[in-house]
């Protein structure tokens, strides 16, 4: 049996990520373009269930898709003046094209409300044209410096809903349906438990009243901010002039809103779940459910067992793995490091009693079960394992989460956090949403992840810098 080519996760959490990343055919660095990585097809088919479980739900609620050209006028970032300060140092701009030298440049989108904004004025002259619900299914570009497979990249593959709407409370309860539908999905899609909640101001979204996020926990106790949701206010309609003639006759401006998720999804997803032995999917991002491994010596064995495994895996729409020259051991390790939910074993003796194993991927148990059992107990194991993936990270989450009631005791558990060491926590802290105090935590590398909007602790209390009371406790911790 060969060595498992996966670094233990206690050994070196990063290089964990990588291995698991690697040998799961989920993606390998592009490196010869700075930050970008090639998705390989067990990765690419875990973000087309991802897709099609997020499209159905933006679909359900009314949203369209639509799609924006990749490059936009240099100028169209400066009219929203907070906007293209937050992204200025992140952006690709082609200067040339056709060979001569462009009057003005056009930025590569790092993000389209600019270029949304211009097709909004276009498109809305009423109330009756309004709301717009509109998302698109598209690449991006940010010059990142530290970039990590899938976590952050600097071209990456996403969703970005933008909408417009004739009143802020409107706009407000868009903003907040899509975090919900996000949370809905990490949660019973991806098995990802997140805490919903409001960013400080200086976490905000460049150009954005208020920003929204759903933020997880890593196995190394790190953060992730899996999804967010912008509340515009009228800032962008502001600066493209989106108008709109309200019912009584009165001319203003519209209230946008924009949300995203990300690529970084299956990072989480990876890192939230996967092992030792390589990745876990929870059976619903699965792209594959199940295979089937053929064991036999001889070639009589052969023909008879292949025969009942084509039969078994036709009920249990599983892959038959026909692969010729390689063990089934060999096999077995291969299906493992991809995050099947279920390997079968079928060999001459189970043939003959009407029997078959059944493994599953997270915890490795092994199972003889009888042939005319196999739909049933797949079906069971399948639903178990989603249900039980997601009641560990619920539990590694709560166990990791702690309350602190000085900036001393919050320094003093993320201090030497580190992504590598792992051991980071979810700190729950008084804090006020004041751009200072978030500069303080800041200090020693940690950030304010969200103030929650269920607050599950002791409710109002005194922020640990200023001493004014805040009305609950927010999330600090060290984050990807
Ligand atoms: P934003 O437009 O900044 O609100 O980001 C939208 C979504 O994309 C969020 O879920 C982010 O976590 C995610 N995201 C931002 N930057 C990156 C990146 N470099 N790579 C992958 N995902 C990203």
């Amino acid at each position: 049996m060969s060595e498992s080519p996966i670094t233990p996760r206690g050994k070196d959490f990063a290089t964990w990520y990588q291995d698991v990343v690697l040998h799961g055919d989920m993606a390998e660095p592009a490196e010869i373009v700075k930050g970008c990585m090639v998705i390989k097809p067990n990765g690419y088919a875990v973000w087309e269930r991802l897709q099609r479980e997020l499209d159905d739900r933006f679909k359900a609620t009314n949203h369209q898709n639509i799609y924006l050209p990749l490059l936009i006028p240099q100028s169209f970032l400066q009219k929203e003046a907070e906007h293209v300060e937050g992204f200025a140092p992140e952006l690709a701009v082609v200067t040339i094209a056709g060979g001569k030298e462009l009057e003005e440049p056009y930025v590569i989108r790092p993000t389209s409300e600019t270029i949304v904004g211009h097709f909004f004025s276009k498109w809305i002259h009423s109330y009756r044209d309004l709301p717009v619900l509109v998302n698109q299914w598209a690449n991006v570009i940010r010059w990142e410096l530290r970039t990590r497979m899938f976590l952050r990249t600097t071209e990456f593959l996403w969703q970005e809903g933008h909408t417009a709407h004739s009143s802020h409370e409107e706009a407000v309860e868009e903003v907040l349906r899509i975090l919900d539908l996000y949370a809905e999905v990490s949660e019973e899609i991806m098995a990802v438990p997140v805490i919903k909640g409001v960013k400080t101001r200086a976490e905000k979204f460049a150009g954005a009243l208020r920003s929204y996020s759903i933020e997880a926990m890593m196995q190394n106790g790190l953060a992730l901010q899996a999804g967010t949701s912008h509340d515009l206010g009228q800032n962008f309609g502001r600066a493209f002039d989106v108008q709109f003639q309200s019912k009584e006759g009165k001319l203003d401006y519209v209230w946008q809103t924009s949300w995203g998720v990300s690529t970084r999804l299956i990072g989480g997803l990876i890192m939230t779940h996967s092992d030792d032995k390589g990745l876990v999917l929870p059976p619903k991002v699965a792209p594959r459910k199940s295979v089937l491994v053929p064991i036999f010596r001889k070639d009589e064995e052969k023909a008879v067992v292949l025969e009942a495994a084509a039969k078994l895996a036709k009920d249990l729409g599983a892959h038959v793995d026909l692969r010729d020259g390689m063990t089934p051991g060999a096999k077995f390790f291969h299906w493992e490091r991809l995050g099947i939910p279920v390997v079968f074993e079928l060999g001459p003796r189970d043939v003959a009693s009407g029997n078959m194993v059944i493994k599953r991927r997270d915890t490795g148990t092994k199972e003889v079960i009888p042939q005319s059992e196999a739909v049933a107990k797949q079906a069971e194991i399948l639903d178990a394992m989603q249900r039980d993936l997601l009641a560990k990270a619920r539990q590694r989450m709560q166990d990791n989460t702690v309350l602190a009631n000085s900036i001393g005791e919050v320094e003093e558990i993320l201090g030497s956090v580190t992504a590598e060491k792992g051991g980071g926590k979810f700190v729950m802290a008084h804090l006020k949403d004041d751009p200072a105090n978030d500069a303080r935590i800041k200090e020693f590398k940690a950030s304010v992840r969200n103030i929650p909007s269920v607050d599950l602790y002791d409710g109002p209390g005194k922020c640990i810098l200023t001493g004014e009371t805040v009305d609950r406790r927010v999330v600090i911790a060290k984050a990807y």
